[in-house]
């Protein structure tokens, strides 16, 4: 400001020395007046053509070049330059700024959607458009209420109290349960934040599954135990002694399966830890399969034909002891489920480069059906056989976790009333010779 009145006065001081002053003293007054009117009209002018670039360039677009003035205009100019171009690195920063919370909000793991007081959709994540089987393209504007209809989801939205989160079950997509909670920021704004919990609620279940299991596995040894100890210790003269020696024969057994049962479940528990092998050795294949085909033997009471055969004398890197328990899994299976007269085939080979022990048997045979949930915990074909052999049903789950805690493969082939093939695949990796 204070430059435009300094460029005015000494301009008007050199009009009126230039020109004015002269102009009286050489042609008289009214020369000297009509050079200032002149004088002035050629400044209004002058003002006039500068004012029209500045409305032409203010009527372009936001960042179209300013026009280069002279004088105060310069001034002027340049100081509307420097101002657009902050305001425009501010914007620019600004919206990156933006872009930068955008994308963020896309990379949430949890869903994300903005809606308004009348819960119109105002931006979705893509998590969100997943969750909810929406489209941030088509559905944006649209009322979440008329997209997301089930009625507790509805009563939730309206009842207004967001506190507690809804568990939402039944969506659209299927076998997905969210949990939604509602966050209101700003004026009349709210967030919609989902996210799954589909994984947390199958472990539940399955932990649930799983306290049944047990309970159940253990309430029939339990009740026969406890029915033949109280009648024992009840009426104890009332039995011969061997009555006295059949009844504790069978607690015994009773014993055993319950001891089992808890032998197994420990070994699960701690393959399950995840905790990362407990050591890595080197194990010779060959003595412990001969230690197993010992035990199997044995098992079978010479009921079976079992033939053990070492193709190659590998040696493996692994933890000894989880190695044995899952082989001889395997092969105690093979001679449960093989009624007498039938064959047992124990075989380790090297195919590809991968160990192989190959495990098969002339036995009951499973239908396809059972295949693929063999290797649940608990989970059996014929519960009372697997029981009048001692299993626990949790065989199978062992062996599986040994396996891929070596990161070695199970393959199961069976047919009904032909037999079964049992294939644990190590990687090349895992072979030490
Ligand atoms: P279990 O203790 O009942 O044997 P497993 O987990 O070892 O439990 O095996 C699960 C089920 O798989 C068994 O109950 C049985 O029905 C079936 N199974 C396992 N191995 C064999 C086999 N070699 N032949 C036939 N059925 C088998």
């Amino acid at each position: 400001m204070k430059a435009l009145w300094v460029r005015t006065f000494w301009l008007l001081l050199s009009v009126l020395g230039l020109v004015v002053l002269p102009a009286k003293l050489a042609f008289g007054t009214f020369w000297s007046v009509a050079a200032l009117i002149a004088c002035l009209l050629l400044m209004l002018g002058w003002h006039l053509v500068h004012l029209g670039q500045l409305l032409d360039w203010q009527e372009g677009p936001l960042d179209g070049p300013l026009p280069r003035g002279r004088g105060v205009w310069e001034i002027a100019f340049a100081g509307l330059h420097r101002r657009v171009r902050v305001r425009l690195g501010q914007q620019q920063s600004l919206s990156e700024t933006l872009d930068r919370f955008m994308r963020a909000f896309q990379a949430l793991p949890d869903g994300v959607i903005a809606f308004d007081r009348h819960q119109h959709i105002e931006w979705i994540n893509e998590r969100a458009e997943s969750h909810f089987a929406l489209s941030a393209a088509s559905d944006r504007g649209q009322a979440l209420t008329n997209l997301i209809r089930q009625p507790d989801f509805v009563a939730y939205l309206e009842n207004g109290k967001f506190d507690e989160p809804l568990i939402y079950r039944g969506g659209r997509v299927e076998g997905l349960v969210l949990m939604l909670q509602v966050i209101p920021y700003g004026e009349d704004h709210r967030l919609l934040v989902s996210r799954d919990i589909s994984q947390i609620e199958r472990l539940e279940n399955m932990r649930r599954d799983f306290i049944a299991n047990v309970s159940h596995e253990l309430k029939t040894p339990l009740t026969v135990v406890a029915g033949f100890s109280e009648m024992l210790a009840e009426n104890y003269e009332d039995y011969g002694d061997a009555e006295i020696k059949h009844y504790l024969t069978l607690i015994c057994e009773q014993n055993g399966r319950m001891q089992r049962l808890i032998e197994d479940l420990l070994t699960l528990s701690s393959l399950e830890s995840g905790a990362a092998l407990a050591s890595e050795e080197r194990v010779e294949i060959e003595p412990m399969l001969r230690s197993i085909f010992a035990e199997a033997q044995a098992l079978s009471g010479g009921k079976h034909e079992i033939v053990l055969s070492i193709e190659a004398p590998s040696v493996l890197a692994g933890c000894a002891n989880e190695l044995r328990s899952a082989f001889g899994n395997l092969v105690g299976n093979a001679v449960r489920y093989t009624p007498p007269g039938g064959k047992v085939d124990l075989t380790w080979r090297v195919r590809h480069g991968c160990g192989e022990f190959v495990v098969a048997d002339t036995g009951i045979g499973i239908a396809a059906q059972h295949l693929p949930r063999l290797t649940e915990r608990f989970y059996r074909v014929d519960r009372s056989r697997s029981r009048e052999t001692g299993g626990t049903g949790l065989g199978l789950a062992i062996v599986k976790h040994v396996l891929t805690r070596h990161q070695a493969t199970l393959e199961i082939e069976s047919e009904l009333g032909k037999g079964s093939r049992f294939v644990a695949r190590f990687a090349r990796q895992r072979l030490l010779s």
